[in-house]
């Protein structure tokens, strides 16, 4: 066979995180057929999906088995109906004004942040926060955009900006010139936030350098502190410099159904290899036109209903319950003595493990209290010394996976 293979494939060092925790875990309930494992690794929820979500799923099913109602393609970039109630209930309240040609609806936040780099030039520089959630990285990789991993584990292209205990959490601007920068707040892994001020810093950092910041908000919904920014766009002169991701997983236990969207406001403009200015919100259209067709119609009206009061009122308990299960994680651990961030306003705890690496502390919390953790180290060098615990079990595991852990000796 003559074909040959994207050699950058090859530059990507570790794999996918949750398919190394899965082998695992995997090899130890093998081993341990009886071991009642509770798993507070991956991100996924456990709460099914509202009620008023489930009843508008099934009649758009309905309408689609019905000749007078059927529909075929729909549009790439979303229905109007959801992106109009996307612009009411997530942005107008937040005083940030949007055009329906600046939001498109897509099948997720994972496929939108590792699809976007692909409308710019290989030779960009790219910033990451570390510890980073792994997708902004490895789809750079794959596009070539990283040139090699060293030694340390940094790939030689790309900017890491560390987020640790030293700077609670808040990264410093980069003392280089970059490109684009990825930025998750409430962050992945860390659970931690950013103020209002300090993104702002960033949004500053993006006019000033020519910059573009990808923000991914996919846990927005979480935010419950006063004060803390739900969307980059609430941030002055944001529209100019930023893309903002969202998706429906966390917020309405769609990561089975699979929905979200991203807007690329129209003020956002990036330079041609001659310099000439050119806009990216019609660069990403006709990335989606061409690649993309659409988000079912069922599972379009499904996410519409969460905006209606009983839809807004339904997702609201489901939140709370993941609320209560960070508040008892967190509790527990502080308990144990351990160092804990995040949980406040996220669903993620990450905290310091005892003098030990975040592999080795994953596999002590797997084999001896049964409970599948995420080490910090998979996420990036700067992860190296935390684990992330997620709030996304039910109630009861939650709480006995943290009195297993209290039990440990360490
Ligand atoms: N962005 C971040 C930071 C995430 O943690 C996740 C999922 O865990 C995603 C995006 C993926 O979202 P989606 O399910 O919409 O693809």
């Amino acid at each position: 066979m003559a074909v040959k293979v994207n050699e950058y494939y090859s530059l990507i060092q570790n794999n996918y995180l949750f398919v190394e925790i899965a082998r695992r875990v995997d090899e130890y309930q093998k081993e341990n057929p009886d071991a009642n494992l509770i798993k507070m690794g991956i991100g996924d929820v456990t709460r099914p999906l509202a009620k008023s979500v489930v009843e508008a799923f099934k009649r758009a099913v309905d309408e689609l088995g019905d000749a007078d109602t059927f529909r075929g393609y729909g549009p790439e970039q979303g229905y109007d109906f959801l992106i109009e109630d996307v612009i009411e209930n997530d942005y107008k309240p937040l005083g940030v004004e949007l055009k329906n040609s600046e939001v498109f609806i897509s099948d997720g936040a994972k496929c939108d942040t590792g699809n976007f780099q692909e409308l710019f030039s290989k030779d960009n520089i790219i910033a990451v926060t570390d510890p980073v959630y792994p997708v902004y990285v490895d789809s750079n990789v794959m596009a070539g955009r990283s040139g090699k991993m060293g030694e340390d584990g940094f790939y030689e292209n790309i900017v890491y900006l560390p987020a640790t205990s030293e700077n609670d959490f808040v990264p410093s601007l980069p003392s280089e010139k970059v490109d684009i920068i990825y930025l998750c707040y409430p962050n992945n892994p860390t659970g931690t936030t950013l103020t209002k001020e300090q993104l702002k810093e960033w949004v500053d950092y993006a006019h000033k350098n020519d910059a573009l910041i990808l923000f991914d908000a996919a846990y927005e919904s979480f935010i419950k502190t006063p004060g803390i920014p739900h969307s980059i766009f609430e941030i002055e002169g944001a529209k100019d410099v930023a893309v903002e991701f969202r998706s429906y997983s966390k917020v309405a236990g769609f990561t089975g159904t699979r929905c979200a969207y991203c807007v690329v406001p129209e003020e956002v403009y990036v330079k041609d290899a001659n310099g000439n200015k050119v806009q990216l919100n019609p660069l990403w259209n006709r990335r989606q036109s061409t690649k993309f067709n659409g988000v079912s119609y069922p599972v379009q009206r499904a996410a519409q209903a969460i905006y209606t009061p009983e839809g807004k009122k339904e997702i609201q308990e489901n939140l709370d319950y993941y609320v209560k299960n960070a508040q008892v994680i967190r509790e527990s651990l502080e308990k144990m003595g351990l160092k804990v961030y995040g949980g406040v306003d996220s669903p993620y705890i990450w905290f310091k493990t005892p003098n030990i690496d975040s592999w080795s502390f994953f596999d002590i919390l797997l084999k001896e209290a049964h409970v599948v953790s995420t080490p910090g180290a998979g996420f990036g060098p700067s992860g190296e010394g935390y684990l992330r615990l997620t709030a996304f079990n039910t109630y009861e595991n939650t709480v006995e996976a943290m009195d297993r852990i209290s039990k440990l000796e360490f």
